[in-house]
């Protein structure tokens, strides 16, 4: 069932020229799957210390999109499995 809603959730999402990939930094895990698939080497990884009072992590990986090489495949909305990204108007 939960994977019925999700398909349609997914069917629904906007792509193509008209939009961009957007990373919620806070969901984000930094697992790189989006670079992975994504064709057009629009995601880029970045290193940023933890935000948590009780856990100490230096080296703390985040996804960006660089809106301009994004092509609005959607590739990487489907790959992530925190469900960090959404796809945005451009
Ligand atoms: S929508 Fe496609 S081109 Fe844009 S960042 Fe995701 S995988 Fe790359
Ligand atoms: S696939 Fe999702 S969780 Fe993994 S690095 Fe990309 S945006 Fe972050």
């Amino acid at each position: 069932m939960m994977n019925a809603v999700k398909s349609e959730e997914r069917a629904k999402l906007k792509g193509g020229p008209e939009a961009v990939a957007w990373v919620k930094e806070e969901l984000c895990i930094g697992c790189d799957q989006c670079t992975i698939v994504c064709d057009d080497d629009a995601i880029e990884i970045y290193h940023t210390p933890i935000k948590s009072p009780i856990m100490i992590v230096d080296n703390n990986k985040k996804a960006k999109v660089l809106r301009d090489p994004c092509t609005g495949c959607k590739l990487c909305v489907l790959a992530c499995p925190t469900d960090a990204i959404l796809m945005i108007d451009r």
